[in-house]
């Protein structure tokens, strides 16, 4: 297995979290710009009003076209806000390495979710609207098509990871560090590494691509875990 070195830059990975909207394995973490929730916050009022309404009165209707603008320019600040990160992410790399969304939504849990003062909320089914609307508002999927289509258009690539183990192995020795929903801190035991649990799993997402593009039984941590242990036997005496 080739050395990693998290310093060569000529490719980047994006962790697509729901605290954070993504972090890179440079570290940086991208927030869901504020703009969302406030038109979110606008639109739930409205919505409110529209329900005390007379349907297809003449106020419905002014409400309700005003309604169908919000929407309209919600949808048109996320497109455009996704553009200008997609053309951010790639301005110094050549490669994205991206967790594989279809196989994403399949493992999803429910991951912990900040209030509005920043405390943690629990994150079970009275949060549900609350984790649903997070994932609306980041509109992942369609992050993913920008992304690609940015990628394309600057003549560079996108590699799309299995994202099963990420958050649960170290990016580092690639122990299993096992951790609840509420830990967002990884610490292993092991290799002594300490760092922030999105930022490993970016870490751990642009390893695994990395060596998939090396080596083709390498596909996603199991398979990583599996090299590295028959490695390690290989080299005992
Ligand atoms: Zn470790």
């Amino acid at each position: 297995m080739q050395k990693f070195n998290p310093l060569k830059k000529t490719h980047a990975c994006i962790d697509l979290g729901l605290l954070h909207y993504s972090v890179t394995s440079d570290g940086e973490f991208i927030e869901v710009p504020k703009f969302f929730r406030k038109s979110e916050h606008r639109l739930s009022k409205l919505q409110v009003r529209l329900t005390k309404k007379q349907k297809h009165s003449k106020p419905w209707n002014i409400l309700k076209h005003k309604i169908a603008k919000l929407h309209k320019l919600v949808a048109r600040q996320r497109l455009d806000w996704q553009f200008k990160l997609a053309y951010h992410l790639f301005s110094d790399v050549s490669v994205i390495f991206i967790e594989d969304l279809q196989i994403a939504n399949l493992v999803r849990r429910c991951k912990a979710k900040l209030g509005d003062n920043g405390q943690f909320l629990p994150n079970g089914q009275s949060a549900k609207s609350g984790l649903n609307k997070s994932l609306q508002d980041a509109g992942f999927g369609q992050f993913v098509q920008v992304l690609e289509y940015v990628g394309w258009k600057l003549g560079k690539k996108i590699i799309k990871v299995d994202p099963k183990g990420t958050s649960q192995h170290c990016w580092e020795c690639l122990s299993q560090v096992s951790k609840s929903l509420s830990e967002r801190w990884h610490s292993c035991p092991k290799c002594g590494q300490e760092l922030d649990r999105d930022y490993n799993s970016a870490l751990m997402i642009q390893k695994i691509g990395l060596l998939s593009t090396q080596e083709e039984d390498i596909t996603s941590v199991k398979t990583a875990v599996r090299a590295s242990l028959a490695e390690e036997s290989r080299a005992l005496p």
